[in-house]
């Protein structure tokens, strides 16, 4: 492989291909913004057809790819289709790599119309950011894109001997029940020997981030019972355990003093992480002034490279129907965050190890709807993370930063599953303040412009290396 050496005049033009092409990107991404293609099946379904075959015509226009279909793949355990995805595809030629280029077209649902302050699917500009459902989730990762293919053809031409296939997903905020399909459907199609997944953010507005490690996700229902029957508290409280005073003694077993999780056999990783101070954390967060962070370490190593386990629901008696009774069943939902390098399975089973171990009273505990996911460590050690890092500091005039993030990205277990030659590369247009899935998502202008010279950086200067 020869390294990638590429004239500082081919950067100049790509660069300025890629200025001249901002605004008709931007024209194109309000566009997309208008088309309001949600997966849930409560919403127009024809929305989403029109959001496919709008991205579909968007890729014919590029003039690069040799094929582009609208296609839908099978729900594993079930007899429906999933979303109508994009796949658009040209072979590479003379030696060159091939690059896989991933985004998602279907947008979150926008809430409460109300808490808008301009309408969801109505582009408007404001203060040099671009608001509207899915103007930077993610549409203008699809916009990044076509914009940096359209910036590399017309610089290089017949010279473009670069093989890329652009997958353009249309149910990510859906759960991607039909993605693994997809992927051993379409495997020949989307081999690549790079797979960018523009579907996260940078350090801040002028600083871009490579995103380095994900953390995986266990999310569980567990039953506690004590009583075969309800009783008056009166009667036998005091002698007998309830439900609930079982299940709170038995969750309080799962966090130390300080917050940080107490459960055995949940790991964390061991990595620096960027400084990050209290004052921004209390900020971001919303903390109320009395209140204190938990965890240990620094702050970002809580976030990104720890556990985190969370109680997001109960059901026992509701306070307006309380009563003095003992309650014999309460239910609740756990869901945690896991550290990257353990398997979302791995972390489950030390959960239900240390509740068994740790019922108080001999409680019967039952376990049930148990969902995981894996988290992501990316291999930094390839040619193309070195490609990328190079490109981000020469497309955002700053280096980047490594980031983690606390969340889930789950089908790129799947893509390294599937493909674990290809290198993975997570970046993404979205900055700390696009409030994605919350009401007044918005893209911030130059964020979109740097994410798109970077891009356009990157597909020239893959064209110039030989595998
Ligand atoms: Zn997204």
């Amino acid at each position: 492989m020869t390294s990638p050496v590429l004239p500082s005049e081919s950067d100049a033009a790509v660069l300025e291909a890629v200025a001249t092409g901002i605004p008709a990107a931007l024209s194109d991404l309000g566009h997309l913004v208008r088309i309001s293609g949600m997966a849930w099946p409560a919403f127009d379904q024809t929305q989403l057809e029109r959001s496919a075959e709008a991205v579909a015509a968007l890729a014919k226009d590029t003039g690069v790819f040799d094929d582009v279909r609208v296609l839908r793949a099978a729900i594993p355990g079930t007899d429906e289709q999933g979303q109508p995805a994009v796949l658009a595809t040209r072979a590479a030629r003379n030696g060159k790599p091939t690059i896989l280029l991933y985004a998602h077209h279907d947008v979150q649902p926008p809430g409460d119309d109300a808490l808008w302050e301009t309408p969801p699917f109505e582009p408007t500009v404001r203060d040099g950011r671009l608001y509207g459902r899915g103007a930077a989730d993610d549409k203008a990762g699809i916009m990044a894109h076509i914009g940096s293919i359209r910036a590399v053809r017309e610089v290089l031409g017949d010279d473009l001997d670069l093989g890329i296939a652009l997958f353009i997903e249309g149910e990510e905020e859906y759960g991607s029940r039909s993605f693994a399909t997809f992927l051993s459907d379409n495997k020949d199609a989307l081999r690549a020997d790079a797979i960018v997944v523009a579907d996260s953010g940078n350090w801040d507005s002028v600083t871009p981030g490579l995103t380095v490690s994900l953390r995986g996700n266990a999310r569980f229902t567990m039953c506690v019972r004590t009583l075969d029957h309800a009783s008056h508290s009166g009667m036998f409280g005091g002698a007998v355990p309830d439900a609930m005073m079982a299940t709170v003694t038995l969750l309080s077993t799962l966090w130390n003093a300080d917050g940080s999780v107490a459960v055995a056999g949940m790991t964390a990783r061991d990595a620096a992480t960027p400084e990050y101070t209290e004052e921004t954390l209390r900020d971001e967060a919303g903390l109320l002034p009395g209140t204190t962070p938990i965890g240990d370490g620094t702050i970002l190593s809580r976030i990104w490279n720890k556990p985190a386990v969370t109680v997001i629901g109960i059901d026992a008696t509701s306070v307006s129907a309380a009563s003095n009774t003992l309650l014999p069943e309460v239910t609740v939902v756990i869901s945690a965050r896991v550290a990257p390098g353990q398997t979302g399975r791995e972390a489950y089973e030390a959960l239900e190890a240390h509740l068994r171990a740790h019922a108080p009273f001999g409680a019967e505990l039952s376990f049930s709807d148990v969902d995981l996911g894996d988290g992501f460590l990316v291999d930094t050690s390839g040619w193309a993370v070195s490609l990328t890092r190079d490109a981000m500091r020469d497309g955002y005039g700053v280096p980047p930063v490594d980031l983690g993030v606390g969340g889930s990205i789950p089908f790129i277990a799947d893509l390294v599953r599937e493909f674990p030659e290809a290198q993975i590369l997570v970046t993404g247009v979205e900055d700390p303040h696009s409030r994605a899935h919350s009401p007044n998502e918005s893209l911030h202008l130059d964020t979109f412009r740097h994410a798109v010279a970077t891009e356009a950086l990157m597909l020239a200067r893959m064209n110039g290396m030989n595998l």
